[in-house]
């Protein structure tokens, strides 16, 4: 007999689970578990602290491109006051300013780990709850560790201890040439470590145009990063404190510590799925209403589907999971393929749809239109150097964009017309009348579309 019943139970409380709960419990008495912190992965140990480790390198870069602030800055960037501010930005690992926006509205929170205990049943810890319902898995993701000889017993950093070190190593050794390689490798660099980034494939971050990892690669050097793609570890020990990481053909690198990121793991091997027939240790598979096949009562949003492993695609889920909960006929159409994304390296990439090569590839008949970034008038108010590149992806039969990059300093906040007019399919016989304001760096559209032959 369960101790307690809910119209609806959340398991994990990550930005999508609180956002969907947040939607439900207007209406549906909600519960949402949650085993660690309020808040997930991405409040305390990803987006979050790894921005605030970013920015204080990106700001004296861009005031250093600008002559009149440039003389302003008379001393070298200081890591402590900046690992303060990360503190801050992640209150200490305490969740306690979490916690009344779910009081605010009603939802019931349940410490501890839960897992599926039969159809609509969640165990949490010793109490037994039902859910009148539906329950949705928000369980996240962690570091996936590869099966490297020694890696395991090497006390490899993953992006917890990476995004909460109190002091930057002297050498930081990355394995991983992906996001979070990449803006981790670019965060510790600028705070003062030695940094070499290893990464199997030919260049780094291999989703994204070419332009953009060349960009990223090149920005990566110029902050003192040794980089090495086309890279593979075999071999990884740690020996007095030191971390050797072998690669193949035998050269050794060292580093006094180590940051594996290579990849995700679903949090699914102990949340009770095979007490409703499912497997474990897998991504949990869903359609487009975020419900598991087969399922009436069971959904799944956030990086544990794997649909799209980003903070915002998963809340989206979860306003969609909540949606349809409350029986609205509506699907998640827009975080896949390419759900928009900033990178915030110097410089950043911005990028949303499909790049030309995987436009192609879904047989789109795709025409790419590049355009300087750097070019327009407003952009020289960012400083010398502030360069990039845009393009935008037109599906030629269509006359619509179905994908955008941008890169270039701070270029993030330009990605979301690019999604607007991707997602709103916006023909470009009607772009061509969206006005960009002189002199800001949307200019770019402009140039973008004559160029394009508007
Ligand atoms: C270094 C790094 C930087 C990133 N930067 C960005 C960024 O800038 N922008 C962006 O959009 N995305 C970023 N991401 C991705 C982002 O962090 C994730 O997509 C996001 O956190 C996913 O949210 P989630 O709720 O699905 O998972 P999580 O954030 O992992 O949350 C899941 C929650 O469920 C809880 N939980 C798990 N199992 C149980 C259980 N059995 N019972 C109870 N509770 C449980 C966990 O404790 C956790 O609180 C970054 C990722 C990393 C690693």
């Amino acid at each position: 007999v369960s101790d307690r019943a809910f119209d609806v139970i959340v398991i994990g409380a990550g930005p999508p689970g609180e956002e969907c709960a947040g939607r439900t419990a207007d209406g549906l008495e909600t519960a949402i578990v949650e085993s660690h912190l309020v808040g997930g992965e991405c409040s305390y140990y990803a987006c979050m602290p790894s921005k605030a480790l970013l920015r204080p390198g990106e700001a004296v870069a861009e005031t250093e491109r600008i002559p009149g602030a440039r003389e302003a800055v008379t001393g070298s960037l200081d890591a402590e006051a900046a690992l303060r501010r990360r503190d801050q930005v992640i209150h200490d690992l305490d969740d306690g300013s979490q916690v009344p926006w779910l009081e605010d509205r009603g939802i019931t929170l349940v410490r501890g780990h839960g897992r599926l205990d039969g159809e609509r049943r969640v165990r949490v810890d010793d109490e037994l709850i039902e859910a009148r319902r539906v329950v949705v898995i928000a369980t996240g993701s962690s570091a996936a560790l590869p099966p490297i000889d020694g890696l395991a017993e090497a006390s490899p950093w993953t992006n917890r201890e990476v995004t909460t070190a109190k002091a930057a190593p002297e050498r930081l050794l990355v394995l991983g040439g992906g996001v979070v390689g990449v803006e981790m490798a670019q965060a510790w660099a600028t705070l003062g470590s030695q940094v070499t980034l290893v990464g199997a494939t030919p260049t780094l971050i291999p989703k994204y145009e070419r332009f953009a990892r060349d960009q990223v690669a090149d920005g990566l050097r110029r902050s003192g990063v040794d980089v090495r793609t086309g890279a593979r570890a075999i071999a990884a020990r740690r020996d007095n404190g030191v971390v050797t990481l072998e690669l193949e053909g035998g050269e050794r690198l060292h580093g006094d510590e180590l940051l594996v990121a290579v990849g995700r793991r679903p949090r699914t091997e102990e949340i009770g799925l095979e007490t409703v027939g499912l497997e474990r240790g897998g991504y949990v598979e869903v359609n487009e209403r975020l419900r598991v096949g087969g399922f009436d009562w069971l959904y799944a949003i956030g990086d544990v589907n794997g649909r799209a492993l980003l903070t915002h695609s998963g809340k989206y889920q979860g306003r969609i999971a909540a949606d349809v909960i409350r029986g609205r006929d509506i699907e998640a159409t827009a975080d896949v393929p390419g759900s928009p994304q900033v990178i915030f390296t110097d410089p950043q990439v911005a990028a949303v749809g499909h790049t030309l090569e995987s436009a192609r590839q879904a047989g789109i008949d795709a025409r790419e239109v590049d355009w300087p970034t750097g070019s327009v008038a407003g952009a020289s108010f960012y400083g010398r150097g502030a360069d990039g590149t845009a393009r935008l992806v037109v599906d030629e039969r269509r006359k619509v964009l179905v994908g955008a990059t941008f890169t270039g300093p701070d270029i993030g906040e330009l990605l979301h017309g690019a999604t607007i007019a991707v997602v709103g399919e916006v023909p470009l016989e009607r772009l061509w009348h969206a006005i960009p304001s002189f002199p800001t760096r949307s200019e770019v559209w402009l140039r973008l579309l004559q160029a394009y032959g508007m």
